[in-house]
């Protein structure tokens, strides 16, 4: 008999944790003939509302379902963190408690595992029912990602996965506190299966991604897997500097010709403030990765737990 770990980050589900508890279920014959049994752990991150209180009803009447909550909202990358360090199955599949990744792939997903792939993973091939300006810097987001970051990071690509136990290990061998869950995949690599499904929209309750929560998450992404704003940083600053040097040597020249006038003002605050505004880009940028830095060194725990059954 094998065991497979599903793994429900939730924030604010309460009426969706009954309602995909009974979704999953339709898929337990097709596992249950292959003798594979469920386990279903639902990471509570700090919900506010009923969503512990349904657990723990799941909890009594099936013994499978069981239950991480935390001390307070630690974000859906520490959710999936602790679903998997508590999950025991020899295989684990990642799910959002509002049905957006249907369950009705999941013997799709498992037959690849069956052929030898390590990991299936779902990318969403369309973005119906976004925002028109959030599917942009989505967009956007991705291209800029590919061009600055070695590790592969796919556009529309759901942290819906279905992974083998050596996968799991390996996500879980790396304790970053700054989790970009996305980067993370693409960088333990192991053999992946990609399907792809069109979006589908969530049941019950509302996104719990603002666009500045997602702004926020891009810059994370981009800094937890590329180095290139440091690189920026000091190409512009060898671009300036040889800019400085031609004008020098224009200032010299024209002086030397044609005398020197004193004018230029304008010209030379603007230059000024274009240099400082410049500057302090630059050292932002070198503070960003710093404070970055500053956290991991902390060793912080990625989550607290308060209860789990
Ligand atoms: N989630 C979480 N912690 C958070 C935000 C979200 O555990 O701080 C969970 C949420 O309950 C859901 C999943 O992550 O199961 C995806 O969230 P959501 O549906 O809001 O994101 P979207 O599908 O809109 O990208
Ligand atoms: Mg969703």
């Amino acid at each position: 008999m094998k065991l497979l770990s599903v793994i429900v980050p939730c924030y604010n589900e309460e009426e969706n944790v009954p309602y995909f508890y009974e979704e999953l279920k339709k898929q337990e014959a097709f596992f249950h003939d292959k003798d594979v049994e469920l386990e279903i752990i639902y990471v509570d991150d700090g919900s506010k509302d009923g969503t512990v209180a349904e657990v723990r009803r799941l909890h009594e009447q099936d013994e499978r379902v069981h239950l991480v909550s935390f001390s307070r909202n630690f974000g859906k990358e520490a959710g999936i963190y602790a679903g998997l360090s508590k999950s025991k199955g020899d295989f684990a599949v990642l799910m959002d408690a509002d049905l957006q990744d249907p369950p009705a792939l999941l013997p799709e997903m498992y037959s690849y595992l069956e052929q030898g792939y390590d990991a299936v993973a779902t990318r969403r091939v369309s973005r119906k029912g976004e925002p028109p300006i959030r599917s942009f810097f989505a967009r956007m987001f991705y291209r800029l990602m590919r061009k600055i970051s070695k590790t592969e990071i796919v556009d529309g690509a759901r942290d819906y996965r279905l992974m083998t136990r050596q996968v799991v290990d390996a996500i879980l061998s790396m304790r970053e506190y700054n989790r970009f869950t996305k980067g993370i995949f693409g960088w333990v690599g192991f053999q992946t299966k990609w399907l792809e499904y069109e979006n589908i929209e969530r049941v019950k309750g509302e996104t719990k991604w603002s666009f500045w929560k997602l702004f926020l998450y891009s810059l994370e992404g981009i800094m937890a897997f590329s180095t290139a704003p440091l690189a920026i940083a000091s190409v512009l600053g060898v671009l300036f500097c040889f800019l400085a040097l031609v004008l020098i040597l224009v200032i010299v020249v024209r002086t030397l010709i044609f005398g020197d006038p004193t004018s230029g003002w304008p010209s030379m605050v603007c230059i000024i403030s274009l240099l400082g505004g410049v500057q302090l880009l630059c050292i932002g940028i070198v503070g960003q990765y710093l404070s970055k830095t500053y956290m991991e060194v902390k060793r912080r725990p990625i989550y607290l737990v308060k209860e789990e059954l």
